[in-house]
């Protein structure tokens, strides 16, 4: 059921080794996933994934996530089980318990209410395997902006991807996919889904590619500070130069002196009226990209785009 996200994430921790780690989380995620997939229950699957997947998320993270999203779910395990984290081993069992209380993040999170960073990663990992709930969709603006929520469960868009192939009629399509439900759903190439406004879009897309990968930084050489409430923080290393680049431009996958790029297939669509923005993943460019799976390695262009005063519309299941 997840082989075609697993094969693409162990291709593309190979190719990028700054989301080294970030993919190592998201195939521990696979697997838990992966094992669940046959046993949903029809009904009152939110509690049934509070029982059965959440302790199972967090003991992948603990195993395999980045030091910081880990050590904030020790922290988040310890809280439930009375316990300080870094004495005894620690596991999800804090999330067992029958008590009730580890449904609301789950709850909350259908609800779009606020959450920690951390809440909101567990709350999204363990929700992976549970059927579209629907919720009430936030405050939308009249007319077309309401078009950029779901249409099944009224959630947010967390990416866009635009279609290959031969046929003229979907090729080039631009798709949104729900960050809630995983839906996908037509929408405008050239519209904002936060706002609505049409004509004041803004690519921003690798520039030119960084240095040689795998070359090691200096010690104490840290990326910028790329932590700003976030679950996780990428590895330090190969980071592409993002810039600006004008949508007619952005063609042909190189960067301005004709190198071939890092991420020839990714790119930040950004509004200039709501100073929102999503990466979009171009598969006529890289038919093999599974859009969940290759947003997570966009991190540089994200880092961009928040030093350019953009936010996302919605951080990635690792909150980038
Ligand atoms: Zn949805
Ligand atoms: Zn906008």
């Amino acid at each position: 059921m997840y082989g075609g996200q697993r094969t693409r994430a162990e291709a593309l921790r190979a190719r990028y080794p700054h989301a080294a780690e970030i993919l190592g989380l998201y195939l521990a995620l696979v697997e838990v996933w992966e094992s669940v997939a046959g046993d949903v229950p029809a009904e009152g699957a939110v509690g049934w994934a509070r029982l059965h997947v959440l302790p199972r998320v967090a003991e992948a993270t603990l195993a395999s996530g980045p030091p910081l999203l880990s050590a904030a779910v020790a922290v988040a395990v310890a809280s439930r089980t009375g316990t300080v984290p870094g004495t005894g081993t620690p596991d999800g069992g804090g999330f067992s318990r029958d008590d009730g209380e580890a449904d609301g993040l789950l709850v909350a999170w259908i609800a779009d209410e606020e959450l920690t960073p951390v809440e909101r990663y567990l709350a999204r990992a363990t929700l992976r395997v549970v059927p579209p709930q629907p919720a009430s969709p936030g405050p939308a603006s009249p007319g077309v902006a309401a078009a950029g929520r779901c249409p099944v469960c009224g959630g947010p868009p967390q990416l866009s991807y635009r279609a290959a192939g031969d046929d003229p009629l979907v090729s080039g399509r631009r798709m949104l996919i729900c960050a809630k439900c995983g839906n996908e759903w037509h929408f405008s190439a050239t519209t904002c889904p936060n706002c609505g406004e049409t004509g004041k879009r803004t690519v921003y897309a690798e520039a030119r590619a960084g240095p040689p990968a795998g070359r090691a930084r200096p010690p104490g050489d840290r990326a910028a500070g790329p932590q700003r409430g976030r679950a996780g923080s990428p590895r330090a290393g190969v980071l592409p130069v993002v810039g600006r680049r004008r949508p007619e431009d952005d063609q042909a996958g190189r960067g301005a002196d004709g190198e071939a790029l890092l991420f020839p297939h990714l790119r930040a669509e950004s509004c200039h009226t709501c100073r929102r923005y999503l990466i979009d993943v171009d598969l006529g460019r890289d038919p093999r990209a599974v859009p969940e799976v290759d947003e997570l390695v966009a991190v540089p262009i994200d880092l961009h785009m928040a030093e350019q005063g953009y936010t996302k519309i919605t951080p990635n299941l690792m909150g980038f």
